[in-house]
């Protein structure tokens, strides 16, 4: 039934995200698909915990309008569990261009612009990995049994 679907991945609500009220919506579309959310907070990042969590970006050409996008407001920091929740989490986010998200997805529902894209999710299990470490310390990551789950799992 649920065993073995312990992947994870990090999910953030940008701070165009927060500041618009879509935090309930965003994290809707995760509960209700059956994902268990086993971490969460508001967190106003600092710049040294953005360019390690954007490494790969760092030095690129749009990296400072991201930045500065990135450290506007809080970010709702959440991390969610279950089968393929990586791979999912990206599918429920939508194309990281909200002008190719399909309409349906949160960036394609909910987004116009790449610079206000309202949302990250982590892009491989590794990332995943490194990301949750980043965000988050371990005794704030907590588990528990989700009601429901053979429902949602065969
Ligand atoms: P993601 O994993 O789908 O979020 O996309 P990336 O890892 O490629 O980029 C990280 C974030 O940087 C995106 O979500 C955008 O907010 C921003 N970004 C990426 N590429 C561009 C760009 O060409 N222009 C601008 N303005 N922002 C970008
Ligand atoms: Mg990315």
């Amino acid at each position: 039934m649920s065993q073995g679907n312990t992947e994870r991945t990090f999910i953030a609500i940008k701070p165009d995200g927060v500041a618009r009220g879509l935090i309930s919506q965003i994290l809707g579309r995760f509960e209700t698909k059956g994902y268990k959310l086993v971490g969460i907070k508001l967190v106003k990042p600092t710049e040294d915990l953005l360019n390690q969590h954007y490494a790969e970006h760092v030095g690129k050409p749009f990296f400072p309008k991201m930045l500065k996008y990135m450290l506007s407001g809080p970010i709702l920091a959440t991390c969610w569990e279950g089968k393929d929740v990586v791979k999912q989490g990206r599918a429920i986010l939508g194309a990281t261009n909200p002008l190719n998200s399909a309409p349906g997805t949160i960036r394609g529902d909910f987004a116009i612009d790449m610079g206000r894209n309202v949302c990250h999710g982590s892009d491989s299990v590794e990332s995943a990995q490194r990301e949750i470490k980043l965000w988050f310390k371990d005794e704030e990551l907590v588990d528990y049994p989700l009601s429901g789950l053979s429902w949602i799992y065969e």
